[in-house]
């Protein structure tokens, strides 16, 4: 059992909890993740790790309610438990001196690259951040990313913080003004996508973080599979993190829908139990 011993909520559908889980805590670094359970017969969920503390034994996720487990465990509060988190899990992200990077983050997939821009800074990198969201309320973890990085820049589709647009029209920007040796993006496909076709002429070494479908994260069911460069390869052991100009990304996004309609009645009967327990 991992103990929740902070619980607060960051945007609109956006929880971060700090639990207490010792042994992940110490061993994990920038880019792994977690796979939890909140019961022994419960959906298993993927959670790149936000931010950890060895000292005090803690890891940070932060998650989006939008399905059965993620709106239950947005439910439980400090002091209650997860029944099972295992992890880390995942390759670490291959964080070197590489001069100058930036990190492009897209809705709450920008805040794990948190530990990212820890590491990148603590061996002597150069880091410019692109956080981008639809909105200003979706906008994660502003304070915590300025304290670290060496630029800051902000996009909002809507033009309500920062600079009206997307996360690419900054990093266009940013390509143009000066070197850049590395670019890591997080976030929705399309935006990986779009971040990978950006940096393809200039042959800027891109990794994205990918998010297919996963199970039991350890090798062996294969529903994360991924291609790349035309091969068959496993995002929970041999990634997450892949080189952007190798994904084929619109395999990944249908591979991404495929249980949608499955997804969407358990968390209709989900609600719907919600309403009828409270109602008893
Ligand atoms: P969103 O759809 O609101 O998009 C966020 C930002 O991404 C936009 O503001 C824009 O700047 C950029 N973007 C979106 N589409 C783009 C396009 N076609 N071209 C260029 N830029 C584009 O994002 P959301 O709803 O917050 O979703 C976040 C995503 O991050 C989810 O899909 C989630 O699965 C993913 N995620 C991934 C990881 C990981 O480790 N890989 C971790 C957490 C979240």
């Amino acid at each position: 059992m991992f103990k929740i011993l902070q619980k607060q909520t960051l945007a609109p559908i956006v929880d971060m909890m700090v639990i207490d889980a010792p042994y992940i805590a110490r061993h994990a670094k920038a880019g792994n993740f977690v796979v939890l359970r909140l019961n022994e017969r419960g959906e298993r969920i993927p959670l790149t790790i936000a931010d950890s503390d060895s000292e005090k034994g803690t890891i940070t996720l932060l998650f989006q309610k939008i399905g059965k487990t993620t709106e239950a465990l947005g439910r439980l509060k400090p002091g209650q438990s997860i029944r099972d988190i295992i992890g880390p899990l995942g390759h670490p992200s291959p964080l070197k001196s590489y001069g100058n990077c930036v990190l492009v983050g897209g809705g709450i997939g920008a805040a794990t690259l948190y530990p990212i821009l820890k590491a990148l800074k603590g061996i002597d990198n150069t880091v410019t951040v692109i956080m981008g969201a639809r909105t200003k309320e979706l906008l994660l973890w502003e304070d915590k990313f300025r304290k670290h990085a060496d630029d800051f820049v902000i996009t909002t589709d809507d033009g309500s913080s920062g600079r009206k647009g997307f996360v690419t029209d900054a990093l266009k920007d940013i390509i143009n003004q000066k070197t850049v040796n590395l670019v890591i993006a997080v976030g929705p496909v399309k935006m990986m996508k779009a971040v990978s076709e950006v940096t393809r002429p200039y042959g800027i070494k891109t990794l994205v973080s990918l998010n297919p479908l996963m199970v039991e994260g350890t090798g062996m069911c294969g529903a994360c599979r991924v291609s790349i460069t035309g091969k068959t390869r496993f995002a929970c052991i041999e990634g997450p993190e892949f080189d952007g100009h190798e994904v084929d990304f619109q395999e990944l996004e249908s591979r991404q829908g495929f249980y949608k309609e499955e997804e969407a009645e358990a968390y209709k009967l989900f609600l719907k139990k919600r309403v009828k327990d409270s109602r008893s």
